[in-house]
Parts: structure tokens; sequence; C-alpha cells
């Protein structure tokens, strides 16, 4: 498959067989890395977005649910496979990941500490050459409440940590900018914080 190549599922299709486990083009869903990572983003998405539902049903106006439509934007364009990344290896030598695998891979480590939802996401550099430095840049949605420089720091050494295991890229830096703070809870005071994440 040509890694820069687009499927061109529509979103809404990927969501639809998301909520109903059946698709008529199925087929090419369980196999296609480009609709996996769409997959992938969308459960992370609706797990938050419910969470959201949960705690802030009371005072949602559009205004506090505009970042979720800037997350759905950027999610099918970001879940494009990209731009290939070698990966060395002996006889193996032609391994590769995608810069789409990639992103899914931050996007995984911000799902995992609480109170953050990753944005946008780019790697900056030419991770087609490996050794090249590359810079990794996050647009994180937080929620009011948590102190925003420890958050930054947790995120960059979580992203750093994961991204030394799980790739080869020569990561020099990862920045994280706020862009959306959400509302704080209101109402019973079951705070996020108090929910277990598995
Ligand atoms: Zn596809």
């Amino acid at each position: 498959m040509n890694p820069t190549h687009d499927c061109g599922r529509r979103i809404e299709a990927l969501s639809d067989y998301l909520d109903s486990g059946t698709s008529p083009d199925a087929e090419h869903i369980d196999y296609c890395p480009q609709c996996q990572a769409q997959l992938a983003g969308l459960r992370s998405l609706s797990a938050a977005a419910l969470l959201m539902m949960d705690d802030d049903v009371a005072s949602a106006t559009a205004d506090d649910t505009g970042w979720l439509d800037g997350i759905m934007a950027n999610l099918r364009l970001e879940s494009r496979a990209g731009r290939t990344i070698p990966l060395r290896g002996g006889e193996l030598d032609e391994l590769s990941e995608t810069e789409g695998a990639v992103i899914a891979l931050v996007r995984t480590v911000g799902d995992s500490l609480g109170g953050v939802l990753i944005g946008r996401c780019q790697l900056e550099g030419d991770v087609s050459v490996p050794g090249e430095p590359v810079e990794v840049k996050i647009n994180v949605s937080a929620r009011y409440g948590h102190p925003l420089p420890e958050l930054a720091q947790t995120l960059r050494d979580a992203v750093f940590a994961e991204l030394l295991v799980e790739t080869e890229l020569n990561v020099t830096a990862v920045h994280v900018a706020f862009t959306d703070i959400r509302p704080p809870v209101i109402g019973n005071g079951s705070g996020e914080s108090g929910k277990g994440r598995s």
C-alpha cells in the first residue's frame, strides 16, 4: 500500500462501524492501517466525550464543546499513514513504520494521563532519514484545575519515554501547547480525579 495514499473512507462511516460493530466495508476497514488509526482515535475520543458528558452535562454550551470539534477535524488529517519512517535491524532492514502510527502512539500516551486530551500532533524534521533530529509538537486540551506546568512536564516525559522505546526516532524536543482549558466540573463534585482510569 502506498503510505501517502488516502483510502478516502469517511470518518462518519467509521464512527457508524464503531457504534454498530458492522459495516459493508468491514473487509477494508479491518485491514487498513489508516482506518484502524482513525478508529483508535475515535475510540479514545468517545471515551473522553462520555467522561465529559458525565461531568459537564449541566454546563455544556457551544463554546465548551468547540475544542472537541477541532480535535475531530484534525483526526482525519492525522490518521493518514503519512511519511514512512525506516527502522534499522539486520535482515529485516526493510522494516518501517509510518508517521501516522507514531502520532497514534503519542495520542495513546496522552490518553493514559488523566486530564489531558491530545489535539493536533506533528512531527517536525525529516523522519525518513535515520538519526535526523525530530521535534514533536502537541496541542493539548486540559481540564481546568490541573496545574499546567506539571501536566506539560509529565506529558513531555511520557512521550519522550514512549518514543524512545517504541521508535528509532531521534527526538530532540517535545513541545506542549495548551490550546484549550476545559471548564471546571460543576455540580455533584465527583471530579474525574476520583475516577479510576485503567
Ligand atoms: Zn481505509
